[in-house]
C-alpha cells in the first residue's frame, strides 16, 4: 500500500518545506512500527521546485489477523475460514490500514500543527496525491463525487484485472491522482479528506467500527464533511453501515451545519459575552460573575469530577483547571469551531501529561444521551438551555437528567424580566441573536420544578448578578440535587441484609 504527496515551490518557497509539515526529513527514510506492520516514510524526490514524500504500508497480515480475532468477540473462529484469513487483498489493499497508518505518521500535520516551522502550517500549498492500486467500490464515478466538491481535479484509470487477459475487464482497483492549485487546501485538508475519504471507497474496514469512530469521522471531517453533497454516503461507509452511529453522525453533522449555518460560531458567540459585559454595570461583568456563582455551587456540592456542557470557548473548563480539587472536567459542546477555539485557549497540545490526565473536550449534542457522560459528580449548563428551540427542551433533560444523571446539576439562563433594565438593549429583543427563547422567573422556575420532579432531584434558585427588587437578577441559576432515590439506598443496603 503506497501514497505519495507532492507539492511544488520556489527558490523563496522551497518545495521541502513539506518535510517541516510532516515533520520527516526529507534527507532520512524513517520507518515506524504500526500495530499493522510497519509504515515507511521517504522521499523520492526533494528539490526547492518538487517535494515528495511517499507512505509505504508493509502490512504483517498474521498480526491483521490475530488482531482482528483478538478483539471483543473471544477466539472460536471456524477453522476451515483461517486460509482465507491469510490469504486475501487486505494486506496488499486495505486503504483503512493506509488512513491509520497516515494518522499515525502524520498526526501533527493531520491537525496542521509544525511546532519547528509555524508560519508554515495551516498555509494552502499546491498538492498533488497519488494512489496507484486504491480499491473503490463505486468505480470513476463515485472517486469523482467525493474528491470533486472539496476542490480536488480528479483523473482516475481503472486498473485491469489482468493486463495479459484485456478481456477480463478492470479489477475493482483504480489509479487515483488528485491535484489542487495553490490557495485551495492546506496539507492537514488534504490528509483529513484522504483519512476519510480512502477507506469510504474502499468500503471495508479492517477493524471493528465502536462508537469512538463517531468522534474521529467528525473530528477529521470537520470544515467539509457536514456540506458534502455525498455526506450520508460518507458516513454510512465509514461507520460500516452501522446504522445506530451513522443516524448520531448524521444529527451531529446536522447540527454543525446549523450552528455554522446561522452565523451563530464564534463570532456571535463573542459578541454575545462583550454585549453582556458591556452593558453590565463596572467593574465585575456579568459573565465573571456568573463563572463565580457556578465555582461557588460547585464548591459547595463538593464535586471533583465535572461535566461543562455547552462549554462554548472553555472559559469555566480554563477555571476549573486552575484549582485542583477539580480532577476530571469535560468540556462538551456541538460547535467543533467553538471546541478548536477552547482547545488553543487551554493550550491542550502543549499541556504536561498530569495536566492533560484531567481535562477533556468533546464534541456531542446535548438533544442526545451519550455515554461518555455518565457518572460524574456535577454538571453545568451555563447559558445553554436557551440555544436550544423549546421542543428540543424534553430531549436535553432526559439526556441530562434521565441519562447521565450526575449527583448535582447547575442551570443558568438570562432572566428576560431584566432586560429593561439593559440600556442598549431594544425593547423586546433579546440579548443574543441565537436565543431561542429568554425565560422569566416564573418560567424558568415552573419548568426547573417540573424537571426535578420527574427525575428525582430537589432544586433551588440563587440569583446571579445584582438581585433587582422589582424584575430580579440579570442571571438565574438553577441548583438541582438529585435525591438519594430508592435505587441508591437499595445499592447501600449490603446484600442479603433486608432493610427494616
Ligand atoms: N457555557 C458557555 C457558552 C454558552 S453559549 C458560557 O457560559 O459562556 C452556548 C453554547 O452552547 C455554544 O457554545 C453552543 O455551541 C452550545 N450549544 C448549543 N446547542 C447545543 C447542543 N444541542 N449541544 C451541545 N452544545 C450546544
Amino acid at each position: 500500500m503506497f501514497l505519495t504527496v507532492t507539492t511544488t515551490g520556489t527558490p523563496e518557497r522551497p518545495a521541502t518545506d513539506l518535510g517541516f509539515l510532516l515533520h520527516k526529513h526529507p534527507d532520512n527514510a524513517q520507518a515506524f512500527s504500526t500495530s499493522y506492520g510497519t509504515a515507511h516514510v521517504l522521499y523520492p524526490e526533494a528539490t526547492a521546485e518538487r517535494c515528495t514524500a511517499a507512505l509505504l504500508l508493509e502490512v504483517d497480515p498474521i498480526a491483521l489477523v490475530r488482531r482482528g480475532k483478538g478483539k471483543g468477540k473471544g477466539q472460536g473462529g471456524a477453522p476451515d475460514a483461517a486460509l482465507a484469513q491469510y490469504v486475501n487483498d487486505r494486506p496488499y489493499a486495505a486503504s483503512s490500514l493506509l488512513a491509520v497508518a497516515l494518522s499515525t505518521v502524520f498526526s501533527s500535520a493531520m491537525r496542521d500543527v509544525c511546532k519547528a516551522r509555524p508560519e508554515l502550517a495551516g498555509r494552502p500549498l499546491p498538492l498533488s496525491v497519488e494512489v496507484p492500486a486504491l480499491p473503490a467500490r463505486g468505480g470513476a464515478a463515485l472517486v469523482r463525487s467525493l474528491f470533486e466538491p472539496l476542490g480536488w481535479s480528479v483523473s482516475v484509470e481503472p486498473v485491469p484485472l489482468d493486463v495479459r487477459f484485456p478481456e477480463w475487464g478492470d479489477s475493482r482497483y483504480v489509479r487515483l491522482v488528485l491535484d489542487v492549485p495553490d490557495g485551495k487546501l492546506t496539507l492537514g485538508e488534504a490528509l483529513r479528506h484522504l483519512y476519510v475519504l480512502l477507506p469510504v471507497l474502499d468500503d471495508a474496514k479492517h477493524y471493528w467500527v465502536s462508537p469512538d469512530e463517531v468522534d474521529k469521522l467528525l473530528r477529521a471531517g470537520e470544515g467539509w464533511l457536514a456540506n458534502h453533497p455525498e455526506q450520508s454516503l460518507i458516513t454510512s461507509r465509514y461507520l460500516s453501515r452501522r446504522w445506530s452511529l451513522t443516524r448520531a453522525a448524521s444529527e451531529r453533522l446536522e447540527l454543525v451545519r446549523l450552528a455554522d449555518a446561522d452565523d451563530s460560531g464564534i463570532e456571535e458567540i463573542d459578541n454575545a459575552v462583550d454585549e453582556e459585559s458591556d452593558t453590565e454595570e463596572a467593574p465585575v461583568p456579568l459573565a465573571v460573575r456568573r463563572r463565580e456563582a457556578i465555582l461557588a455551587a460547585l464548591t459547595e456540592a463538593g464535586a471533583a469530577r465535572v461535566l461543562d456542557l455547552g462549554c462554548g470557548q472553555g472559559q469555566l473548563v480554563q477555571a476549573l483547571l486552575k484549582d485542583v480539587r477539580y480532577t476530571e472536567i469535560v468540556g462538551v459542546d456541538v460547535s467543533m469551531r467553538a471546541l478548536t477555539v477552547a482547545s488553543r485557549r487551554l493550550k491542550l497540545d502543549r499541556m504536561g501529561e498530569r495536566q492533560a490526565e484531567r481535562v477533556k473536550l468533546l464534541q456531542g449534542s446535548l438533544a442526545y444521551t451519550d455515554k461518555r457522560l455518565k457518572g460524574y459528580d456535577a454538571a453545568v449548563l451555563s447559558e445553554v438551555i436557551e440555544h436550544l428551540d423549546v421542543e428540543r427542551l424534553p430531549a436535553l433533560e432526559y439526556a441530562v437528567f434521565g441519562s447521565a444523571r450526575p449527583r448535582t446539576v447547575l442551570v443558568t439562563t438570562p432572566n428576560v424580566e431584566y432586560n429593561v433594565r439593559w440600556e442598549s438593549l431594544p425593547e423586546g429583543h433579546s440579548r443574543h441573536g441565537d436565543h431561542r427563547f429568554e425565560w422569566t422567573r416564573e418560567e424558568f422556575g415552573t419548568w426547573a420544578a417540573e424537571v426535578a420532579g420527574r427525575h428525582g432531584y430537589g432544586v433551588q434558585f440563587v440569583p446571579v448578578g445584582d438581585d433587582d427588587p422589582e424584575v430580579g437578577p440579570p442571571t438565574q441559576m438553577a441548583v438541582f440535587t438529585r435525591a438519594a432515590d430508592r435505587r441508591d439506598s437499595a445499592e447501600e443496603t449490603p446484600k442479603g441484609v433486608r432493610a427494616a
